[in-house]
């Protein structure tokens, strides 16, 4: 009975395998994947996680993957309450939460002070949007999902379609490395005023905070345009101003291919990053003819 017991806490991946080793064979095993600094749109994939496997147990990693920062980015600046986060993961009735305690946990030869040599990449998928502004992101992201799905091995893991992307590709490679359990994908959660919640808006002023509710409003208004019969590139994506961010991609993309397309004739993504001041913020919409 496993939502009954108390929560618990792994710090190593010898820890981890130990207690999934432990579990019946047929025992389902939910996942939820994160880096931590946890919100609602976190705890809704735990929901979704909870809803799939019932009384199984659910797991939660939280582990800041350096490999998916680039050079320039903000691995630095990224977030952190372990304090928090363990109290939501209680509250939300979290079975087993992963969370190392040494940052190259899930890269054992880097304690051996080897370089990092096995990679996992998918390739294609990543050519626009953020895979074109954040070289390496994805393959950062791949590796450690493939490493938390063979540890954890899953019966369904949950990511949420804000990194629209980011399932997309995970997905791939979750078919064509056989990984186990199933992959859902849940909605982007949002705050009142429509800004689309993430561990980054913590790091926003007053003032960008206010303006970057701009992304969700554009993102609205191309869903309008869409419902009013629009479907060129052209008549979707115009007044692409957002107060005081600088873009750095606003892009509609075939929804499985994830190629730019300029006619909307098949399910695709209008999806949006936008910096505000250095803190770089993504949004997306499915537009479905
Ligand atoms: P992160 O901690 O940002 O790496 O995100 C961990 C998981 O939570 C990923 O699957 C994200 O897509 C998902 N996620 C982050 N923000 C949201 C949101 N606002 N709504 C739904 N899912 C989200």
């Amino acid at each position: 009975m496993w939502h009954d017991a108390r929560m618990i806490v792994l710090r190593t991946t010898d820890e981890l395998i130990e207690w999934r080793n432990g579990l019946l064979p047929g025992t389902e095993v939910g996942f939820v994947p994160t880096m931590g600094f946890l919100h609602e749109g976190h705890l809704s994939l735990v929901a979704s996680a909870r809803a799939e496997v019932g009384r199984a147990p659910v797991v939660l990693s939280i582990f800041v993957n350096p490999t998916q920062f680039g050079p320039n980015e903000d691995l630095d600046r990224y977030p952190r309450d372990e304090v928090g986060d363990l109290r939501k993961c209680e509250e939300a009735g979290v079975d087993v939460v992963f969370a190392p305690t040494r940052p190259d946990a899930v890269y054992p030869n880097r304690a051996q002070g080897l370089p990092d040599a096995t990679w996992v990449d998918v390739e294609g998928l990543d050519r626009h949007l953020c895979g074109r502004s954040r070289p390496g992101h994805f393959r950062g992201v791949c590796t450690v999902v493939c490493k938390l799905l063979c540890l954890v091995r899953p019966t369904v893991s949950v990511f949420g379609q804000k990194d629209f992307q980011q399932l997309t590709i995970l997905r791939r490679m979750h078919g064509d490395l056989f990984l186990p359990g199933r992959i859902v994908g849940a909605p982007i959660v949002r705050e009142a005023d429509g800004l689309a919640m993430s561990s980054r808006n913590t790091n926003l002023s007053a003032q960008a905070r206010q303006d970057a509710v701009s992304l969700s409003r554009w993102l609205a208004g191309v869903r309008e345009r869409f419902a009013a019969g629009a479907r060129d590139r052209e008549a979707l994506l115009h007044d692409t101003v957002f107060a005081s961010g600088r873009i750095d991609y606003v892009e509609l993309v075939d929804a499985q291919r994830l190629e730019p397309i300029d006619l909307v004739d098949a399910p695709a993504l209008c999806a949006v990053a936008v910096f505000f001041g250095p803190v770089r913020l993504i949004d997306n919409t499915v537009l479905v003819p």
